[in-house]
């Protein structure tokens, strides 16, 4: 039985690339641990497995014994933190492929900044630290007294 890249002409990878469905990436750009797409993607340099960075170093950091990749189990000696390196090229395909996710994270970051500002106003006296800024100078202060 002839295989279907058999079939392909002069054109066939540019066929090939057409058939590629983004479902059929999923799998490589998602998260072994959070099973979400990476979100600032890194790579364990010993095994090559990729997972979100907060991932990864929550893994690590939770429990200091952990000396093996979550996924593979590829041994990563005493200091597993240092074997893992930023990974932009896989980042790039998943803000390529998805930019609304990115997106979705800064508005979701943003309102997350604002909330916490709402419900954690700068005391009045300035505590410890005077900021130098007037209070009606500051948006967040503003916006409370409208409501
Ligand atoms: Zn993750
Ligand atoms: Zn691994």
């Amino acid at each position: 039985m002839a295989s279907p890249d058999a079939q392909l002409g002069q054109s066939g990878e540019a066929a090939l690339i057409r058939r590629i469905k983004k479902r059929d990436l999923h799998q490589f750009l998602k998260c072994p641990l959070c099973t979400g797409f990476f979100r600032d993607a890194h790579t364990i340099n010993e095994c090559l497995d990729t997972f979100c960075k907060s991932c990864i170093y929550k893994y690590f950091y939770e429990d200091q014994n952990r000396e093996r990749c979550p996924k593979c189990q590829a041994t990563l000696g005493g200091r597993p933190l240092e074997t893992i390196i930023s990974d932009q090229t896989i980042q790039k395909i998943v803000d390529l492929l998805y930019p609304q996710f990115k997106q979705k994270d800064a508005e979701a970051i943003k309102a997350m900044y604002k909330a916490f500002a709402t419900t954690n106003p700068l005391p009045k006296d300035g505590g410890l630290i005077d900021y130098g800024v007037e209070e009606a100078d500051l948006g967040i202060n503003q916006e409370q007294q409208q409501k």
